[in-house]
């Protein structure tokens, strides 16, 4: 998530924004099929459970006997949505999205906040999307080529398209039609007035996971969203299924495409997800307490304090602290009242918005020796600033342990990690970024470790922002 501050210089406010060293550009969507509950309420509150997946815009759409109705907005999910807007969302069945966007997509256009909604020759459908088609363009001028008029800048608009212009009369056929033609990892919501229909693409990059609440059938991005509703984790959407829920019950169809071996983004339990979500039944705080606890293994010296980066390395801190015997602390604060919005700010902007942001606790730091444990450099700006930070209240080392591989390649599915040339490690070794980021020491768990930690859960990753090895062949990436 990327952090905004506006500030008065002379006479203007001038916007400053502080982005996370991390990857960025996830969404969050959820759906529920539940007839004789407040379906748009409880959407609205998975939304709020999902916001750490998106903060761009929210929307929710409902299907009640009268036809669908949306509503979706640039803001977070408790700005957008009011009780005159939720009581207008009545409904038996109803999904929503969060969104992170980049300034490529145009953030803060309301026109590419989700769910979309088009009414075709079989009626109303929405749908919520999370991920990225890699084929997206090329699909687009060909549907255009043939009348197909867009009305956001969203690759997902492309399974609308595609569905609009099947001649299948079955939904689900036609979706299995528009699935064989786009290439991505995604999962996607889709809602009508008689059903609402989840699927994966066939790799499974992006995590979708099926609950139940009252007997009533519940999707979400991760199941923190259950946990919100006071539902249960029933199971995952498989990679390649399609699962239609409706009044009849839960129908599946498996093997929407011939089998290719399942790549969950390996980002998910590193970073995106809550620590209190499953992801593919396993849950991110202790997999993040497993990954801190290797790098004790494999690179442990003598320190004083081990702290973690808030939020998402507090977890992976813990398991370090916990195999080391060296206490945790909280060694830096995080101010969670910055705004957001983008502007591409000034080195002395950079180090101001830091400081606004993360403050270290001198009394903990001052005369000690620090190791910080964190999830991933990304452009390493961050990084610097925070051993800065350290420094400048005292602590006499700064070591710095990442739970996972070197990010030298960009994401494609979904994920904004910027231009391959702005990743600190796609022509640095690690002895030159610890030199970049100034740090006293700096080891990274490598490729072999994720995979053994997370393939013991029965996990299989995509790993390609470390290797480069791309699931989905990806037009225009080599
Ligand atoms: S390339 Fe990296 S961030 Fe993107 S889906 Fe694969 S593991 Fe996740």
């Amino acid at each position: 998530m990327s952090s905004i501050i506006n500030f008065r210089r002379g006479n203007a406010y001038e916007t400053l924004h502080f982005p996370e060293d991390a990857p960025t550009h996830e969404c969050g969507i959820f759906g529920m099929w539940a007839p004789q509950r407040d379906v748009a309420q409880e959407t609205f509150f998975a939304l709020v459970a999902l916001q750490h997946r998106g903060q761009e815009s929210a929307g929710i759409a409902a299907a009640a006997e009268d036809g669908l109705h949306l509503y979706r907005a640039t803001g977070l999910v408790g700005d957008v949505f009011t009780p005159e807007i939720i009581e207008h969302l009545y409904g038996h069945a109803a999904i929503g999205h969060v969104r992170y966007s980049t300034t490529e997509d145009r953030a803060g256009d309301a026109l590419n906040a989700q769910p979309l909604m088009i009414r075709y020759q079989h009626g109303e459908l929405a749908l919520s999307f999370n991920g990225s088609i890699v084929n997206a363009a090329a699909l687009r001028r060909h549907l255009e080529s043939l009348g197909s008029i867009f009305q956001s800048s969203l690759d997902c608009e492309v399974f609308a398209h595609l569905i609009a212009r099947s001649s299948a009369t079955i939904l689900e056929d036609a979706l299995q039609e528009a699935v064989a033609q786009v290439q991505g990892g995604y999962a996607i919501i889709f809602l009508t007035a008689d059903r609402l229909i989840a699927l994966r693409d066939p790799h499974g990059i992006r995590p979708l996971t099926l609950g139940m609440l009252g007997g009533h059938y519940l999707v979400s991005s991760e199941s923190c969203a259950f946990d919100t509703l006071g539902g249960s984790y029933l199971r995952e959407v498989a990679p390649g299924e399609m699962v239609t829920i409706s009044a009849q019950g839960l129908q599946s169809r498996q093997g929407l495409t011939p089998a290719v071996p399942p790549s969950l983004c390996a980002f998910e339990h590193i970073y995106f997800a809550r620590p209190d979500s499953d992801i593919e039944g396993v849950n991110t705080h202790f997999m993040r307490k497993r990954l801190g606890a290797a790098l004790v293994q494999e690179a442990h010296l003598e320190v004083d304090v081990i702290s973690g980066v808030p939020d998402s390395s507090i977890s992976a801190a813990i398991g370090y602290a916990e195999a080391s015997g060296v206490p945790f602390e909280m060694a830096l604060i995080k101010n969670r009242y910055l705004g957001r919005t983008f502007i591409k700010p000034t080195q002395e902007q950079r180090e101001l918005a830091v400081k606004l942001k993360l403050n270290p606790v001198r009394k903990l730091v001052e005369g000690k020796r620090v190791l910080l444990v964190d999830d991933s450099i990304v452009r390493g700006t961050t990084m610097r600033y925070i051993i800065h930070l350290l420094r400048e209240v005292g602590a006499t080392e700064v070591h710095v342990r990442i739970t996972s591989p070197p990010y030298r390649y960009p994401c494609y599915f979904g994920i904004d990690t910027s231009a391959r040339g702005d990743l600190i490690a796609s022509n640095r070794s690690v002895e030159e970024i610890r030199e970049a980021i100034e740090a006293d020491s700096l080891y990274y768990l490598d490729i072999e470790t994720i995979t053994r930690l997370m393939g013991n859960e029965g996990l299989s990753l995509c790993l390609a922002c470390f290797n480069g090895n791309y699931p989905v062949s990806v037009p225009g990436s080599h």
